[in-house]
C-alpha cells in the first residue's frame, strides 16, 4: 500500500517539476509520521527514507528511542519547556518562532554540544492561529539569536500558508530570495504538504512534507 502511494507521490512530484523546469532531485520528500504506528515508520525506511517529520515533541521522543538508526524532524509547535527533550531526540528544528526560544536553543545547544539543523517558521498572513510561525518583523531578532552558532545551522525558513492560496507561496519565496541576499547564504524554504505540493513546488519548494499521501489517513 504504501509503495503504491510513494509511487503516485513521486510522479506527482515529477510533474510538478515538469510543468516548471525542475530538476525532481533537488525537491526533498520529508514523509511526516505523526500519529502513525512504528511499522508505518518502519516500511517507510525500508523504501529508502531514513528521516521522518514529527509533530509533538514527546511522540517524536518515543519514536527516537524505539527507532534509534532513524532521524526526526521537529515541524510542530516548540513549547520552551520542551527545547532540551527536542534538542536532544531531534536533528532538526524547524519551528523556531519567537527570539526567547531561538536565545534558549542556541544556549541549550552549546551547553549539550549538540550540533542541529535551525528552520525558522514564518506566518507572513498573520494568521495567529496555533500553527505559530512569526512575522516578518520578528525575523531579524530571531535569526540573530542564534547567527554564527557552531552549534545551530540555520537552514532557511518553514510555512504553513493558508490553504487555496498558491500566491501565499511564491511570498514566501521573494522572503527566501532577499534573505539569502542579506545573508549570503543558500536558504531553503520547506512548504507544501498532501493536498497542495504542486503548487508549492512551482513556486520553489525544497522540501514537501507529506503525511496522508505516502502514510494514508490519520
Ligand atoms: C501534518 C503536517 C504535515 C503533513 O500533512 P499532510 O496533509 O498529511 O501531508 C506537514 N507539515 C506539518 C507542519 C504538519 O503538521
Amino acid at each position: 500500500m504504501i509503495e503504491g502511494r510513494l509511487e503516485i507521490l513521486r510522479h506527482r512530484i515529477q510533474r510538478a517539476c515538469e510543468d516548471c523546469g525542475r530538476d525532481p532531485a533537488e525537491v526533498e520528500l520529508l514523509p511526516v509520521s505523526k500519529r502513525q504506528p512504528i511499522e508505518a515508520i518502519r516500511a517507510a525506511q525500508a523504501l529508502g527514507f531514513w528521516t521522518f517529520g514529527e509533530n509533538y515533541v514527546q511522540e517524536g521522543v518515543v519514536k527516537q528511542q524505539q527507532l534509534p538508526d532513524l532521524a526526526f524532524h521537529l515541524i510542530g509547535p516548540l513549547q520552551r519547556n520542551k527545547a532540551r527533550a527536542a534538542l536532544e531526540h531531534f536533528q532538526a528544528i524547524l519551528t523556531v518562532d519567537r527570539v526567547e526560544l531561538s536565545q534558549r536553543l542556541h544556549r541549550l545547544a552549546e551547553e549539550l554540544q549538540l550540533k542541529r539543523q535551525a528552520w525558522i517558521q514564518v506566518d507572513l498572513w498573520d494568521e495567529t492561529t496555533k500553527e505559530g510561525g512569526c512575522s516578518e518583523k520578528d525575523l531579524p531578532a530571531i535569526f540573530s539569536a542564534f547567527e554564527g552558532s557552531p552549534w545551530l545551522a540555520f537552514q532557511g525558513f518553514m510555512a504553513i500558508p493558508p490553504p487555496g492560496q498558491p500566491a501565499a507561496f511564491t511570498a514566501l519565496a521573494d522572503l527566501r530570495d532577499r534573505w539569502q541576499q542579506k545573508t549570503g547564504q543558500r536558504l531553503r524554504l520547506s512548504m507544501g504538504m498532501s493536498g497542495d505540493l504542486e503548487a508549492a513546488i512551482h513556486a520553489g519548494s525544497d522540501q514537501v512534507r507529506i503525511g496522508t499521501a505516502l502514510f494514508g489517513e490519520r
